[in-house]
């Protein structure tokens, strides 16, 4: 049976390309970059190449940026060094639909005692910004928003975002999540190089790269505090021996992706419209994504049904979709659900469907055939009970 992938959200398959990069390096560059022989400057010369290609799609200088394990750690970076940095009387801001990777460590500072503020959304996740103009304020020290949101695949107005901190809390550091908008959209209102953030994290996986490799990119003001200590690699920034097979993978990817951007915004675009069409037709259904939300990722809601049977059902054809989002699946109900004001009806039958350059329009016709029929039987079981 052919396999029809449509959670690219979660993670994207490996370019055959960024492979043999991998491979390559594995075979070939084995050599600690920090070693003084000249097999070992080679491996150096390669990392530094990938930091420029990755710092340049991010808008930053090559000393600007710091590879991680993952957006996990890049996330988890900024809002630790910032906060450390705090003093006595500050408040630190976030939107309530961000990653866990970002929430988590909120709450936890939260939990610690820290005033910590969360960003109000409306039923599309668009942020709500006459409450940060309230909210924000001169003890402000962090501000940290998502560029997309990866369950609704919304694009939050970080043009106005920045806009509003420049002239209300102009020393706070602000941080993006850019994730799931990383050479994936050129929308206005996410613009790297018109909005300059303090500070982005991305990952590797969802751009066609491997797993377990990301970066963080921040403005040299930022004075970032290291997460991780050892060894003093990138600057004594990020310590531990640089992944070489995987940093020279991620910059391949970012290549790729780079040049393709335009024609597969374009072609998403169209492929999510004629989506959202044929599921609103569908009845008691709901699309919880907004319009101009990313191209290729929707995320929809259908009522008196239970979205792991429904998945269940379609992986039985071969067709892979994501109920909310692959990270919080062990998480009951998606708190993002609760800050768009869900009913539970809706959020017990919510799906997010993410395609790729790959996905074709036959893809998403296989999958609208099999997703009515799907809720049919389902609907028809549950009114017989
Ligand atoms: N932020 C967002 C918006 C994400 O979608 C993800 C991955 N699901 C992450 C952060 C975490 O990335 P990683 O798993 O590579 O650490």
């Amino acid at each position: 049976m052919s396999e029809i992938y449509l959670d690219n959200a979660a993670t994207t398959k490996v370019y055959p390309e960024v492979i043999q990069t991998i491979t390559e390096a594995l075979n070939e560059d084995y050599y600690n970059p920090s070693s003084f022989y000249r097999s070992a400057s080679g491996v150096r010369a390669k990392i530094n190449h990938a930091k420029e290609t990755v710092a340049k799609a991010l808008n930053v200088d090559p000393k600007e940026l710091i590879f991680t394990s993952g957006a996990t750690e890049s996330n988890n970076t900024i809002i630790n060094s910032t906060v450390k940095r705090g003093r006595k009387d500050f408040n630190i801001i976030t939107s309530s639909v961000e990653h866990p990777s970002v929430m988590n460590v909120f709450k936890e500072y939260e939990n610690q005692g820290v005033d910590v503020r969360y960003i109000p959304v409306d039923e599309k996740g668009n942020l709500d910004l006459e409450w940060l103009k309230e909210n924000l304020d001169d003890k402000t020290i962090l501000l940290s928003v998502m560029a997309v949101n990866n369950e609704l695949g919304t694009i939050m107005d970080l043009a106005s975002v920045k806009k509003i901190k420049d002239k209300q809390a102009p020393k706070c550091i602000f941080h993006v999540d850019y994730v799931q908008a990383f050479l994936k959209s050129t929308d206005p209102r996410i613009n790297l190089k018109k909005i300059k953030p303090d500070a982005v994290s991305v990952s590797a996986h969802k751009i066609h790269g491997p797993k377990g490799v990301g970066a963080l990119a921040f403005r040299k003001e930022t004075k970032l505090k290291p997460l991780l200590l050892g060894g003093g690699q990138e600057e004594g920034l990020r310590s531990g021996t640089e992944n070489t097979a995987s940093i020279l993978g991620f910059s391949k990817a970012v290549e790729i992706m780079g040049e393709k951007q335009a024609d597969v915004e374009k072609k998403l675009r169209e492929l999510t419209d004629y989506l959202a069409e044929q599921i609103s037709r569908i009845e008691g259904s709901k699309i919880n994504s907004p319009e101009d939300g990313l191209p290729g990722l929707l995320n929809a809601s259908f009522k008196d049904v239970k979205s792991e049977v429904l998945l269940h059902m379609l992986d039985q054809k071969g067709i892979l979709i994501s109920a909310g989002s692959a990270c919080s699946t062990h998480v009951k109900d998606s708190y993002v659900h609760g800050a768009i004001g869900l009913r539970p009806e809706y959020s017990h039958g919510t799906i997010r469907i993410s395609m790729d350059e790959t996905t074709t329009k036959e893809d998403i016709d296989t999958l609208l055939d099999n997703l009515k029929q799907a809720i049919k039987n389902l609907r028809k079981l549950t009114t017989r009970n």
